[in-house]
């Protein structure tokens, strides 16, 4: 944090914010300049208040200069996490392929649809059994039976999973079952249901708000780690600009902001991005070439009677398409697409 004084401050007023600084446990370095004087905070652990100083006689204007994250960011810990689910290591050399039906509808829905997943080389099997709904008259999801509708194809296939924890009420129910517990996007600032996450004692795949910032976004995950969880998976999922062409806008260009900033691995969801089966392999081809960790994608084999989400829900053989595509492709970016369990 930088307080950059007035001109005409006097030499009073830049020691008695000099004093301010230094009665909060704080270190102030004043750095005297031609026209005028700014002092630096340093010694902060965690994020100094703005406000703090912004009305001290003599300031002109506080400058944040270091992020307001902190267990999240490269600063704090240089090197890339890597999180190990299903024999995948994520954030390292590995590309994670979670794909799966929006919905778990029923156990024969989810273990044909794993099934089909799983030979195409999918590492992950995705499924919601409590569904966040525009609609209170939408499918909200199986709820309980769901969780252990997936348990059952999970003993089946010897696929993990991932699925939704809605709220606190239902989330170390959902974290007795998954092996990777999601907030989604709707979720991301719900910051009691965030500090759960980070107690639940499973890795936490992390959704991007629909309107969220990066900043906001490292923030939610910076709730989960500070409970200390450090296992969390980000994704970016699109969002929300002035295009009707696409349900959402997949924001390729956060993967490597995120990426530069942050040690924590991030996937991209191009079929809540796209909202149409059409858009959803080149846009997969997109983030990977742009260096996601990963992809999650929606897929059903009777799309036209999914209970959500069908319009965006890739066929089998368009999923076995997409894998195909994205070996080549991993080899260009060097990354590699390990075996699936069981494939
Ligand atoms: C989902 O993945 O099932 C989902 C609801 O996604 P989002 O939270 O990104 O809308
Ligand atoms: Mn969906």
């Amino acid at each position: 944090m930088l307080v950059v004084m007035k001109m005409d401050a006097s030499p009073e007023e830049i020691e008695g914010v000099v004093s301010y600084i230094e009665s909060h446990d704080l270190k102030a370095n004043a750095i005297p300049g031609s026209e005028r004087t700014a002092i630096g905070i340093t010694g902060n652990i965690g994020v100094v208040e703005k406000g703090l100083f912004e009305s001290l006689p003599g300031v002109l204007e506080v400058i944040q200069v270091s992020h307001p994250y902190k267990l999240v960011s490269r600063e704090f810990k240089p090197d890339a996490t890597v999180i190990e689910v299903g024999g995948v290591r994520i954030g390292g050399p590995d590309l994670l392929i979670i794909a799966g039906p929006c919905s778990v509808e029923s156990y024969e829905q989810t273990l044909r649809i794993a099934n089909h997943v799983q030979s195409a080389g999918a590492h992950l099997l995705r499924g919601g059994a409590f569904k966040p709904r525009t609609s209170p008259y939408s499918f909200q999801g199986l709820g309980v039976e769901g969780l252990e509708i997936l348990a059952r194809v999970r003993t089946e296939t010897g696929m993990p999973v991932v699925t939704e924890a809605l709220d606190i009420d239902v989330i170390d129910k959902v974290a007795e079952y998954a092996d990777i517990v999601q907030i989604g996007a709707r979720n991301m600032q719900n910051y009691t249901l965030l500090r759960r996450a980070g107690r639940c004692g499973r890795p936490v795949l992390l959704k991007r708000g629909m309107n969220a910032t990066i900043t906001e976004f490292l923030l939610a995950a910076e709730y989960i780690l500070d409970q200390g969880n450090e296992q969390v998976i980000l994704c970016e999922r699109g969002i929300r600009t002035f295009t009707e062409h696409t349900r959402n806008t997949l924001d390729l260009s956060a993967v490597p902001t995120v990426k530069k900033i942050s040690h924590l691995p991030i996937i991209a969801d191009p079929s809540h991005a796209a909202g149409q089966r059409d858009k959803v392999i080149p846009l997969s081809r997109a983030a990977v070439a742009v260096g996601a960790d990963g992809l999650m994608v929606e897929v059903h084999d009777k799309p036209e009677t999914a209970l959500s989400d069908g319009s965006q829900a890739l066929l089998p053989e368009q999923f076995e398409e997409l894998m195909g595509e994205i070996r080549l492709l991993a080899a260009v970016v060097d990354r590699e697409v390990p075996n699936a369990v069981g494939s």
